[in-house]
């Protein structure tokens, strides 16, 4: 495997990074996760607007430009050569002995994998979610800071569950561990206000989506019972497209099967995908 480091393509066993490192000690930095479809990264220029807005957020100063950054993702990508990849981008803050403040050189760390995706059958016959109540610090900041979404996966996990979403201390449903959330109540998408989540790159492609088809959409928040109370429900995110979601804490939603609505939307988005890539 082929990474690049600060500047530099290496052997993954060649790479090394300070145990100084704000990253490593305090999970001081931002990462975006990119994929493929027939070979070439989704949505890229959307995806580091997103990684450039999380390192303005943090205060972190990036010294290279958008055009440098994409060059480095598409080699380490090409390096690696497979059909499908999974591409993790991390910025740290650098290294500073153990001071807070005053790292100068962020650490760049570009990773590669094969993308894996989701087992058909989840499409098809929708996935359960149980939740959890937490918030994610600066909820637009795609930080390093995960243990949310790890505490999350571990539920999911011991729950045997496709994912978990987080309820803040208000009751409101915000979004899950790698995925936003919407539910669909009398023709009507729901989700939750941009500012309150994270801005989901496959989010805005929904949001298009449904701008195009006509299909009313309110960013505002919901609560659990209205969850139960949904006619459909989905997870967007870019490692699971469009998921649909069929059982929350253990109730059926509706009667219990894809949507309508969530279907038309699946259907949409690969074709849009393959218009795209053609
Ligand atoms: N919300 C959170 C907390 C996430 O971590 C992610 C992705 O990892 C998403 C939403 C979905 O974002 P995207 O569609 O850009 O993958």
């Amino acid at each position: 495997m082929i990474v690049f480091l600060n500047g530099k393509f290496l052997d993954v066993k060649e790479a090394k990074i300070s145990v100084f490192d704000h990253g490593f000690l305090y999970g001081d930095g931002c990462f975006e996760t990119l994929r493929t479809y027939d070979g070439k990264l989704f949505r890229i220029e959307e995806h580091i607007e997103r990684l450039k807005n999380s390192a303005k957020n943090l205060k972190i100063d990036l010294p290279w430009k958008n055009e440098e950054i994409i060059g480095w993702m598409k080699k380490t990508l090409q390096k690696n050569g497979f059909a499908e990849s999974r591409l993790r981008i991390t910025i740290t803050r650098g290294k500073n002995d153990f001071n807070f403040v005053g790292a100068k050189k962020p650490t760049i760390l570009i990773v590669v994998s094969e993308f894996i995706p989701h087992p058909q059958e989840i499409y098809q016959k929708g996935v359960s979610v149980k939740i959890l109540e937490i918030e994610r610090l600066l909820p637009q900041v795609k930080s390093l800071n995960l243990l949310p979404s790890i505490l999350g996966q571990q539920i999911k996990r011991e729950n045997n569950v496709f994912e978990t979403l987080f309820i803040n201390r208000v009751g409101k449903i915000t979004e899950g561990t790698v995925s936003n959330f919407f539910i669909v109540k009398n023709n009507t998408l729901f989700t939750s206000p941009e500012k309150s989540v994270l801005s989901g790159i496959t989010r805005d492609v929904v949001l298009e989506l449904v701008t195009e088809l006509q299909i009313p959409v309110q960013e505002k928040f919901f609560s659990l019972q209205e969850c139960f109370a949904a006619d459909e429900a989905f997870l967007t995110s870019t490692v699971m497209d469009i998921a649909p979601v069929v059982q929350i804490e253990k109730k059926q939603i509706s009667n219990g099967k894809v949507g309508t609505i969530t279907q038309k939307l699946i259907d949409n988005f690969y074709h849009y995908i393959q218009k795209k890539n053609d």
